[in-house]
């Protein structure tokens, strides 16, 4: 049979490929490695997980834990996400048979959530600068996003937009506290004006929760837990951030059941399932003692205060973070070069990555003069990079 020549039609990607970009983030980190540069670019630890849970996966693959798991995750892993989310946070106590679906990460948590929940031509508010995820989850999804600023100093947002970001096709809030890459955690205040705008539309939050441990000043305060709010809330979380097992593609999603049946759906065609040995580690996980938390915490306080003055030092203005792991940082006292090109520069000489801050922008000119940097990382690999910014601002 004759072939037919590759034309321009079958060399096409889908209009909804086409509309959005390569992560930045993880480009960064490629050209990190290929440079021999100091990544404080991806969120990821340089530092091991913990021996336990390295314990558990190996023996559960062992024990020939080793075909699919249930679609909607492993019932003991489910059991264990709806002790420890009751134990965490007293009064919410999800039904792991009906409100409790196990993902790929949260990335796909997210994703199969807008799929099972969102129609093309829904909109969708989105607090900008975002976890650069949310563009492209929402085309995929077909749903379009509508932005409300957080501002700096404290990365707060205006309560009048955000009423004015909803319209008769709004479906849904994406909201991310404590916040990639701001580093902020919402208040008590600031959840009830978004719970209260939520009820009076008849709107659903989805919440990425990923970093609920690591909260330096303040307190995380799951949108679940507001009055009204369980109900229309669809909290996404993982294991990859607090067990520092980011590769596992542990995750999951609690929301209340009508969704959760959507949810589970949309979750098995994607991916049929989570990694089942992993399913089993994460059980354990998910099981530790309040103390792992504590020591969790104590660690990336110690990064966190190495970092951000390194960072002032080296001439970048610096928003403290009061939670997640990255500094968010502006270059203007130190380059005229926009972002993309300093973070390139930074890449090649003296050899640090970080995130260019448009990445995290749907107007990329508000992030031309920031820059992200994560601290996922061993105080020597920090200590590093600090030693090598040390000098820019002289060669800048
Ligand atoms: N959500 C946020 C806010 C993140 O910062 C990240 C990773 O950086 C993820 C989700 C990805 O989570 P997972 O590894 O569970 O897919």
């Amino acid at each position: 049979m004759p072939q037919a020549p590759a034309t321009a039609r079958s060399a096409r990607i889908s209009a909804k490929a086409e509309r959005f970009t390569e992560s930045v983030i993880r480009e960064m980190n490629r050209l990190a490695m290929a440079r021999g540069a100091v990544s404080l670019a991806q969120g990821f630890p340089d530092f091991p997980a913990p021996d336990e849970l390295k314990q558990a996966a190996a023996d559960a693959i062992f024990a020939d834990v080793n075909q699919y798991a249930i679609t909607w995750g492993a019932k003991p892993l489910r059991d264990s996400i709806a002790a420890k989310t009751a134990r965490t946070y007293p009064g919410w106590e999800p039904d792991p048979e009906t409100e409790i679906t196990v993902t790929c990460g949260a990335t796909e948590g997210m994703i199969a959530a807008m799929l099972a929940i969102l129609d093309p031509g829904d909109e969708v508010i989105v607090f900008e600068p975002f976890y650069e995820n949310y563009g492209p989850d929402a085309i995929l999804t077909g749903a379009t996003p509508r932005y409300v600023a957080l501002e700096p100093p404290d990365w707060s947002f205006d309560p009048d937009e955000l009423r004015a970001a909803v319209s008769p096709r709004s479906r849904a809030i994406v909201l991310n506290s404590p916040h990639n890459p701001t580093g902020k955690v919402f208040t008590r205040r600031e959840l009830e004006q978004i719970a209260a705008v939520a009820r009076e539309f008849d709107l659903i939050v989805f919440t990425d929760e990923i970093y609920e441990h690591l909260v330096y000043e303040g307190e995380h305060i799951p949108m679940a837990t507001l009055p009204g709010m369980r109900e229309r809330t669809v909290a996404v979380n993982s294991v990859s951030k607090t067990y520092s097992v980011t590769g596992w593609r542990v995750g999951w999603v609690i929301a209340p059941p009508p969704l959760t049946a959507g949810i589970r759906k949309v979750h098995d065609f994607l991916t049929v399932g989570a990694a089942a040995p992993l399913q089993a580690a994460a059980a354990l996980a998910l099981g530790l003692p309040a103390g792992y938390y504590d020591s969790l915490l104590a660690g990336y306080r110690e990064r966190r205060d190495t970092l951000v003055p390194a960072l002032e030092q080296a001439g970048f203005r610096v928003w403290q973070p009061a939670g997640a792991y990255y500094v968010m940082t502006d270059i203007s006292g130190l380059t005229d070069l926009g972002d993309v090109a300093f973070a390139q520069r930074l890449i090649l000489d003296p050899g640090v990555a970080a995130v260019p801050g448009s990445s995290f922008y749907a107007h990329p000119d508000l992030g031309r003069t920031k820059l992200r940097f994560a601290f996922p990382k061993q105080l020597a690999t920090l200590r590093a990079a600090a030693e090598r910014l040390s000098g820019i601002r002289t060669s800048a």
